[in-house]
């Protein structure tokens, strides 16, 4: 290979022009091997922020991340293999419930997910708030589970592609996220690399999201669809609502508490009509579609929700847990130090809650970073105990905080004000699928 100079590239790229495959693979595997230095990398990644990547260089990009290790061959389970990934969002948690319940359709789950980014949650934080649980397995390890439960649940690895799992980090620190060829990327590196042959894209759209408005989402969704045709998988994109916070909880540990909720019917508080369980099953439909095992989105939401009913989603997530932590079937809770009820000053009825401010609120409360080395506490969070339609009266509780630090709490507090807006009349809530696409 010729001699490449960083700053050139990052200079062309500054200046607007269109990188070469060869300056791509370059960039991103000195990288790697640490030549390029943090400071180089976060520079590039600006500059693609402003500039963009068109399709070729979003795919160089793609192929680039798969090539950094390996390929993950599921071949030798003669099932169905599909996944869903989102693009990010407060409070979204369907990952949790989708991949067990996907799993119970004699469907394999080979799911590999990514840690918080920005303001949004990550997968991969919220599982490791179950005390043992390991994301980190080698492909050996991933392919024994899928081979015996139907479903694993992992990171980028060393040997996964290790490049998504390094420019993830810098860009979640250093406002890089909200890039549809760098998300493309990211996203389809690791759904091809686990080795999924048919995936669902959740992509979201609104402040709570990494996209803010509907033209960069369907975008976003087109270039997800295209892209991961072009490796030869299956793919189908829902563009969801990401205004408003997705069900009742923000965080890691208590995003988990809820998921364990809408999975366990005789002790289930989560409304069934809730935006959380309508975008689960909505997802669930289309994922048993690409499966092969419905011919509807429709059927498949009915077929799903009966294995949340009979306790299968559950028994399979309990399974889950059991072997990626190594045997414990304790899910130990982490308790937040301090706790804090903040009550309304109003009577009326909520018409918004505000997804950004709470999902800066979460980050400040700990539950994600501000730079790489940050570790998360996984007993921060946000209750919300009121949602958007409902009737509230002055002192009823509007939402909890749990922190280790008065300071914290205090910090999340003063972000969260007038986040929740409650006014005179009732609205009617909307169905947080805007639409399908593919
Ligand atoms: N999820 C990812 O895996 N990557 C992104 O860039 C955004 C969401």
């Amino acid at each position: 290979m010729k001699s490449l100079n960083p700053v050139e590239i990052i200079k062309k790229k500054r200046d607007g022009g269109v990188l070469t495959k060869e300056e791509i693979v370059y960039f991103i595997s000195a990288y790697l091997n640490g030549q390029i230095e943090e400071y180089q990398m976060s520079a590039l990644l600006m500059a693609i922020y402003f500039k963009g990547l068109n399709e070729e260089e979003t795919r160089a990009f793609t192929e680039a991340y798969i090539g950094s290790g390996e390929r993950v061959d599921l071949s030798f389970l003669n099932k169905p293999k599909v996944d869903k990934h989102s693009t990010g969002g407060v409070g979204d948690k369907t990952s949790i419930i989708l991949a067990p319940l996907i799993a119970c359709f004699d469907v394999v789950v080979p799911m590999m997910s990514g840690r918080g980014l920005g303001h949004t949650g990550g997968t991969l934080d919220k599982l490791e708030s179950i005390k043992g649980f390991n994301v980190n397995l080698s492909v050996k390890e991933f392919k024994e589970i899928l081979s015996k439960i139907n479903v694993c649940m992992i990171g980028q690895t060393e040997s996964l592609v290790p490049a998504d799992k390094k420019i993830y980090a810098l860009r979640d620190v250093t406002a890089t996220v909200e890039n549809t060829g760098l998300i493309t990327a990211s996203i389809v590196s690791k759904k091809i690399a686990e080795g999924a042959e048919g995936i669902v894209y959740d992509v979201k759209c609104g402040s709570g999201s990494t996209l803010s408005d509907i033209k960069h989402s369907r975008i976003l969704a087109n270039n997800l669809l295209k892209v991961t045709k072009d490796f030869g998988s299956k793919a189908m994109a829902l563009l969801t609502d990401m205004t408003e916070p997705l069900g009742y909880a923000i965080g890691n540990w208590v995003e988990i508490e809820e998921c364990i909720d809408v999975m366990n019917p005789a002790a289930r508080k989560t409304p069934l009509s809730n935006d959380l369980i309508e975008v689960t099953l909505n997802l669930a439909g289309a994922m048993l579609l690409l499966a092969g095992k419905c011919k509807s989105i429709e059927e498949g939401i009915g077929m799903s929700k009966q294995k949340l009913e009979n306790y299968e989603c559950l028994n399979k997530f309990n399974k889950l847990v059991e072997i990626q932590t190594g045997g414990s079937s304790l899910i130990e809770a982490p308790r937040a130090k301090i706790a804090k009820e903040i009550k309304a000053n109003e009577s009326g009825y909520v018409t918004h809650i505000d997804a950004l401010k709470f999902g800066l609120a979460s980050v400040e409360l700990g539950c994600g970073r501000k730079k790489v080395s940050d570790k998360i506490d996984y007993s921060a969070g946000i209750k919300i105990i009121k949602k958007t339609g409902d009737e509230i009266k002055k002192g009823d509780t509007l939402y909890f905080l749990y922190g280790e630090s008065e300071d914290k709490i205090s910090s999340a507090k003063d972000m969260l004000e007038n986040a929740i807006e409650i006014k005179n009349n009732p609205i009617k809530t909307k169905s947080r699928i805007i639409e399908i696409i593919g």
